[in-house]
């Protein structure tokens, strides 16, 4: 694949993303797919799909989990519904974890991918241990099918990070890097921390978003590409010296209005475009 190959996040029914139709309409040659429903996950439904995907020359780069009841209404939601991290959903989406990442093998995939939750910045805290472990779980499933697992950044802070990485002790536990989040979240400055735990990063979002009043009690807003506090061209240039040659995958979640998401994804396409040569 090419460096810093273009892509957008997308999904094949309601999920998050954009449509494919309109990841192929914006010419994209790669996505990222955020897993179909369950009933959809089966290996005739995988060999149609790539079948499409083939005839509109686009690839798949990771497929990323999602699960029912996860809601991003505001951070105390995120925390308390979203991943593996909260302990009343973990075991029944650790099983659907594991069947996506079958689902993502059935596509030839290598890289299924995920927001694992809030992990308590406690050591101490029960919940982190439980945190640990669902991950080396799912890094071993992902093991046992040739894949590495990605996780979303922006709930933690780089060092945390880091830290976790560490303390699961798999070699297949990578970094999706989400720039936006960081500032969303309210986590840290989003390019020292992309310098911090370069080494791990394995896939990326480029998306925006301006840091709120209160960052990490709010949510600071997402905007389009390049109209919000990340900088893209630092962020280019940050992956580019820490070695990042994987693609650069768009990712703007307002599926409330698809004509303007489909517009500001053009937007951003031009803006990698542009940076992409003037940094070559
Ligand atoms: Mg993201």
């Amino acid at each position: 694949m090419e460096k810093w190959s273009l892509g957008v996040f997308a999904s094949i029914d309601a999920g998050l993303g954009v449509n494919l139709d309109v990841a192929h309409e914006l010419g994209v040659p790669t996505i990222q797919l955020h897993a179909p429903k369950k009933e959809t996950r089966t290996q005739e439904n995988a060999d149609k799909f790539l079948a499409r995907l083939a005839d509109l020359g686009i690839t798949i780069t990771a497929v990323f989990g999602g699960f029912e009841g996860e809601s991003y209404a505001d951070i105390p939601t995120t925390a308390r519904t979203v991943g593996l991290v909260p302990p009343e959903t973990r075991a029944a989406r650790t099983t659907e974890m594991k069947e996506i990442a079958d689902f993502a093998r059935m596509l030839g995939v290598d890289v299924a991918a995920l927001h694992l939750g809030f992990v308590p910045h406690d050591k101490d805290d029960p919940l982190y241990k439980a945190a640990v472990d669902v991950t080396r779980d799912v890094c071993d499933h992902c093991a046992d099918n040739d894949q590495a697992l990605h996780l979303e950044t922006g709930q933690e802070t780089g060092e945390a990070l880091l830290e976790f990485i560490g303390d699961v002790e798999r070699d297949n536990l990578f970094i999706n890097f989400d720039p936006a989040n960081m500032i969303l979240y309210g986590s840290g400055e989003p390019i020292e921390a992309l310098k911090l735990v370069g080494r791990y990063v394995r896939s990326v979002h480029c998306k925006d978003g301006t840091w709120a009043e209160k960052p990490g009690e709010e949510w600071g807003a997402e905007v389009a590409l390049g109209e919000g506090d990340v900088g893209m061209e630092a962020y280019l240039r940050t992956l580019e010296e820490i070695g990042y040659t994987g693609p650069l995958t768009i990712e703007r979640e307002i599926a409330q209005d698809p004509e303007r998401q489909k517009a500001e994804i053009g937007g951003a396409l031009k803006l990698l475009g542009e940076l992409k040569a003037k940094l070559s």
